[in-house]
């Protein structure tokens, strides 16, 4: 038996980054990942997404540029070469991951780890025995149950980018982000997509304007959207909705993830109403010596988060200062155009705050820039607590969006006043022409 400060139970963002900063502070630490070192991030979430969308962008960039007096026409995309692009890279991430946590001197296992009622960890014949347990196993797609699903090689945010070739028609059941952002990748690419939406609407928790300018663009791109639809029937050609027949060569389900909880089951551990593990403010599970970190905990898709979650835990164990300080979380869509976003929506700002809520909504013009390109670069819309004189949400379309939301999201997180960061976007984002239009 061998025994360790921390095991750390999947190496994906949340418990890869744990065990790097538990060796680093002094800590005996086993990680044990089952399968590809780095998790989701790495194989197949954002590197991906991102990698594609950046195709799919130079696409959109080539057409735009006969608005400026260039005639060019293209395409012929190598998709084999897009992926080994994606597979090269993600290949060497995790083989520098793999490094750098021995580096650190934490004991890399791989294998299923499994528990037993003495709170051995085992995989395969060898225990480990663990002062404290760190859970970091993530999420695994949601599966709905459709008839005939059984018999279609559907593919999921698992797989998705293991394809062997573009779809030459893509049917995505959901409508979420995913679906979304999958749809801005492959149409500029030359598939045809379909999304299908049980809901009244695409994106039904991003703000309106959002949702607006998204679908305006994803029509542009020819993507197909059939929303408040319930399918009937799924073949390995065809998706039944209503009296609707749609023809496919692959399916893609886009419907969310789930906790993966076989170890808190196991251990009994308390659960939230939407399935994650509960938790305390330090990562403590409803047993104070076993953590949970990432998505296994929390709904919230993001890999920074899964980080953070790992630090504060490490810190608790270590008796440092541990709360998660801030909780500007900055969010972007890969999309065209760029979308970003922090805090509340000005839906859920209501919900919460009721008449207290205002919007403020403004052009981002980048000065110069736009004045040579002669359209706004970007808007941007502020999510204003009136009472308080604080930003509580903010969100960003067009080009920039990311860089303008960080921004601001910086202002809230050093605590300026609603006034300090009018006065930056005026003058730092060149706006000091435009009219504001308080919602
Ligand atoms: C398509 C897609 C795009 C995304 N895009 C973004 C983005 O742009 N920005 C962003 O911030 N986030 C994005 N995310 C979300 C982000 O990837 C996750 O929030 C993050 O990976 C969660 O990290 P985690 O450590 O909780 O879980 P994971 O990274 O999933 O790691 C969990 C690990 O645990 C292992 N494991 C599970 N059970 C066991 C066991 N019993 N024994 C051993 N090992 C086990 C798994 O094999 C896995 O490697 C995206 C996700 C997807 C699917």
């Amino acid at each position: 038996m061998q025994n360790y400060d921390v095991v750390i139970i999947g190496a994906g963002s949340g418990g890869a980054s744990a065990a790097m900063y538990a060796a680093k502070n002094g800590l005996r630490v086993a990680l044990i990942e089952e399968d590809k070192w780095g998790g989701t991030t790495i194989h197949c979430g954002s590197i991906h997404a991102r990698m594609l969308q950046k195709h799919a962008k130079i696409v959109y960039e080539v057409k735009k540029a006969s608005e400026w007096g260039f005639e060019i026409s293209v395409f012929d995309l190598d998709y084999e070469r897009l992926r080994n692009r994606m597979q090269s890279t993600a290949i060497a991430q995790t083989n520098k991951l793999y490094t750098m946590l021995q580096e650190v001197g934490v004991t890399c296992i791989q294998g299923t780890a499994t528990i037993d009622e003495q709170l051995i960890v085992h995989v395969e014949s060898e225990g480990f025995q663990a002062t404290n347990l760190i859970i970091a196993t993530g999420s695994q797609p949601l599966i709905p149950e459709i008839l005939g699903l059984e018999s279609v090689d559907y593919l999921t945010t698992n797989t998705i980018y293991e394809l062997e070739e573009l779809p030459k028609k893509l049917t995505i059941i959901g409508g979420g982000l995913t679906a979304v952002e999958t749809a801005f990748s492959l149409a500029p690419l030359g598939t045809e997509v379909t999304i299908i939406e049980k809901n009244e609407d695409i994106l039904i928790d991003e703000d309106p304007e959002i949702r607006y300018q998204l679908k305006k663009q994803l029509a542009q791109l020819d993507v197909m959207m059939q929303v408040n639809q319930q399918i009937t029937e799924v073949t390995p050609e065809h998706i039944m909705i209503e009296d609707l027949l749609i023809s496919h060569d692959q399916v893609f389900i886009a419907c969310g993830r789930q906790a993966r909880t076989e170890i808190a089951d196991f251990l009994a551990l308390k659960k939230q109403q939407e399935g994650t593990i509960f938790v305390n403010e330090f990562f403590q599970t409803s047993q104070p010596k076993i953590y949970a970190i990432g998505q296994v905990c929390n709904s919230r898709q993001f890999s920074k988060t899964a980080y953070s979650n790992g630090i504060v835990a490490v810190n608790h164990i270590l008796q440092k200062p541990a709360k998660e300080t801030n909780d500007v979380l900055v969010r972007s869509l890969n999309t065209i155009p760029d979308v970003a976003s922090f805090g509340l929506t000005e839906e859920q700002a209501i919900q919460a705050y009721g008449d207290n809520v205002t919007s403020i909504k403004l052009p981002i013009h980048y000065a110069v820039d736009g004045l040579i390109e002669d359209y706004t670069k970007c808007i941007l819309k502020l999510i204003v607590h009136k009472e308080f004189d604080e930003i509580i949400g903010a969100m960003a379309i067009g080009e920039y969006a990311l860089q303008v939301i960080e921004q601001i999201a910086m202002i809230v997180r050093l605590e300026g006043s609603l006034e300090e960061a009018l006065a930056y976007i005026d003058v730092e984002l060149g706006n000091y022409m435009q009219q504001r239009k308080i919602v």
